[in-house]
């Protein structure tokens, strides 16, 4: 099968929802009020993080959470609170965002890269029970494209060989697995704020925890060594100023009132791709059952996805610039996705190990992504995707 840009009108003509989402008359007020106010910082207090804060360990179904710049230093955070220490071993997904392991390198801890789940793309807990070693402390699942990480499986290896689970939620906000809400179900969570995440402030992290020790660390670690109710200039720790801003916590608080709606639209479109793409079958299929592009599915315990993006499997042979570049042509742009972290000389020249990742090293050959920005869009238009793919394909 050949791919050619094929002529005729595009597609789709008109553009696609902005990210992010034009701002509402709640955000619009609350940050006035806090430009108005003064109190932009955070440093003594800080009513608005604090309210942030509060509603991000509840929706995450803990008791403590701390502000943190952005989900990078709230990872470097998260691991140095747990006591990961330089020379520790911490196991993250071949398939994720840099800044899963860059955090892990920050902490002087050791990443190990292991493969994902062929099918699902998340995190395999066969593949981290292979890698440990005597120096691991820390698994690192991600809630990949917004759908949870199989938590229950990590979570028994972890209690296995004694070592705490940072979950790397940066892409997951509202999600849950097997009824219980992410961020809660490891030791600690990290939610990301940055412009391409699902609730954004154009920088910003949030840390969750369940455990009152975690917290008291984590807290110190960002408030540059300070103890919780201590000597102003005591820094009985070694910490830095990670915090997130007053103005930044003022776009994103009232944005929780949004964020179910948000998270229904985006499923719903992801559910009418689903079905558009059932729908094409290859132009030469004989029986027409042969699906040229599938959606990737989410893991078994995905019991509510916050859809940061759209993985779709490409199951003939393409070649993906041209796929992308044809894409791009009918209206309809696409990502190509991660390079396995394994390959990322930048790395494993820092320190990183990669164990064999097959599975992910195929996903970044066929996979390729649907922006968030474009599932915000009326699910009506989804089986664009479909049509612009199967006209792509016909080439
Ligand atoms: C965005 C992202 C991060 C980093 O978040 P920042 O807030 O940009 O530091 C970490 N992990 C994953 C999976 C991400 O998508």
């Amino acid at each position: 099968m050949t791919l050619a840009i094929h002529g005729g009108p595009p597609v789709r003509s008109t553009p696609w929802p902005p990210w992010p989402p034009p701002i509402d008359p709640a955000q619009r007020k609350l940050v006035t009020e806090v430009l108005d106010s003064g109190l932009w910082g955070a440093t003594q207090g800080g009513p608005v993080v604090a309210d942030l804060t509060a509603a991000f360990a509840s929706l995450s179904g803990v008791e403590y959470g701390v502000a943190a710049g952005n989900a990078t230093l709230g990872l470097f955070a998260a691991l140095r609170g747990l006591g990961v220490r330089p020379g520790d071993e911490v196991i993250v997904p071949a398939y994720t965002f840099v800044a899963s392991a860059t955090a892990v390198l920050l902490a002087g801890a050791v990443p190990v890269i292991v493969d994902v789940d062929p099918a699902d793309l998340h995190l395999s807990a066969p593949a981290v029970e292979a890698a440990v070693t005597g120096r691991t402390a820390a698994i690192m699942p991600v809630h990949l494209a917004g759908s949870p990480a199989d938590m229950d499986a990590l979570n028994a290896v972890a209690v296995k060989h004694g070592l705490v689970v940072v979950e790397d939620a940066a892409q997951a906000h509202g999600a849950t697995y097997r009824g219980r809400p992410i961020g809660g179900l490891g030791d600690v969570g990290v939610y990301s704020f940055q412009a391409g995440k699902a609730m954004t402030a154009g920088e910003g992290g949030m840390i969750v925890c369940r455990d009152r020790a975690a917290y008291e660390a984590i807290w110190s670690v960002c408030n540059v060594g300070r103890e919780l109710g201590g000597q102003w200039y005591g820094h009985p720790n070694v910490g830095w100023n990670l915090r997130l801003t007053e103005i930044q916590a003022a776009l994103l608080l009232p944005w929780l009132d949004r964020l179910d709606e948000e998270l229904d639209r985006r499923n719903s479109f992801c559910a009418a791709v689903e079905r558009e793409l059932a729908a094409i079958s290859t132009p030469d299929g004989q029986d027409g059952a042969t699906r040229p592009v599938s959606v990737v599915p989410r893991p078994d315990g995905t019991t509510r996805d916050s859809r940061h993006l759209l993985m779709l499997r490409v199951h003939v042979p393409f070649d993906r610039d041209f796929l992308i570049a044809a894409m791009a042509a009918e209206g309809v742009p696409l990502d190509a996705g991660y390079p396995p972290l394994g390959t990322m000389t930048a790395l494993t020249g820092a320190g990183a190990r990669a164990e064999p990742c097959p599975a992910a090293a195929e996903a970044a050959r066929d996979v390729v992504w649907v922006r968030q920005s474009m599932l915000m869009d009326d699910p009506a238009n989804a089986a664009q995707i479909a049509e612009a793919l199967a006209k792509v394909m016909a080439g």
